[in-house]
């Protein structure tokens, strides 16, 4: 499966550079993950948005959904009189799920507790620590059995651990540096090498990256916390075969 980043930006977007989105692909299956601010227009460098099989969000937090209602107007608009539908993938413990249904988008609901299946990815699901409720995605190709992890946004838990398990890639929340620890709200440069270290991941990929600061110093600090993985920082338009 090949992941592209669309949007990396913890917050808001600054510097050209959008929020969290990403773009998964497998078998020409095209799932975008998250559609932060600036995510439409990121993703139509890479493909033509109309072609896009399924949306999943981990939760309604601005800087992860502020392009989902452009998106439905691509939808709506682009082949217009006809109409085509987006699946969005979400869970319903908030007011804004209904953000999700639209005339050109039909909303899929998630409970958090069970694993789905959206066309080849089999998706597992863990409650993160966040001032909303989100959900960390672990999505296993089929196919290949290859896995992808994917904190979204939390505060440091255990459970990743066994969460991320021998993943081949972990995409991690990493919005704070090292001496930051303990947020309930993000993870922390060594929080997410810590993890990396312990789940036995191939390569760490740090995202939601904190606007306009240091972040080769959260970088050698992730390396330090993980010597035996591969540590990468989120780029735009970067692409992982995994
Ligand atoms: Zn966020
Ligand atoms: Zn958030």
């Amino acid at each position: 499966m090949k992941l592209t980043i669309l949007g990396f930006m913890g917050g808001y977007p600054a510097n050209g550079v959008g929020t969290s989105s990403y773009l998964l692909e497998s078998a020409g299956f095209r799932l975008l993950i998250d559609a932060g601010s600036g995510s439409v227009l990121a993703l139509e460098k890479h493909i033509d948005p109309l072609d896009l099989d399924a949306v999943i969000l981990t939760h309604y937090h601005a800087d992860h959904i502020a392009d989902v209602g452009v998106l439905q107007h691509v939808f709506l608009l682009k082949n217009a009189p006809n109409v085509k539908e987006v699946p969005i993938y979400g869970h319903t413990e908030s007011i804004w799920h209904t953000v999700r249904e639209s005339k050109s988008s039909k909303a899929i609901d998630y409970s958090g507790q069970e694993a789905i299946e959206i066309g080849p990815f089999h998706v597992e699901f863990l409650k993160t620590i966040h001032p909303v409720v989100c959900y960390a995605l672990a999505i296993t190709e089929r196919e290949t059995e290859k896995k992808f992890v994917f904190s979204a946004d939390s505060g440091y838990m255990e459970q990743f651990i066994p969460f991320a398990k021998d993943a081949d890639v972990f995409l991690a929340d990493t919005n704070f540096f090292k001496e930051q620890q303990k947020s309930s709200v993000h993870m922390t440069s060594e929080e997410v090498g810590e993890i990396a270290e312990k789940a036995g991941v191939k390569k760490l990929i740090l995202t939601h990256l904190p606007p306009n600061e240091d972040w080769q110093r959260l970088l050698s600090e992730a390396k330090e916390a993980t010597p035996n993985v591969k540590v990468m920082l989120a780029e735009n338009d970067m692409k992982i075969i995994i």
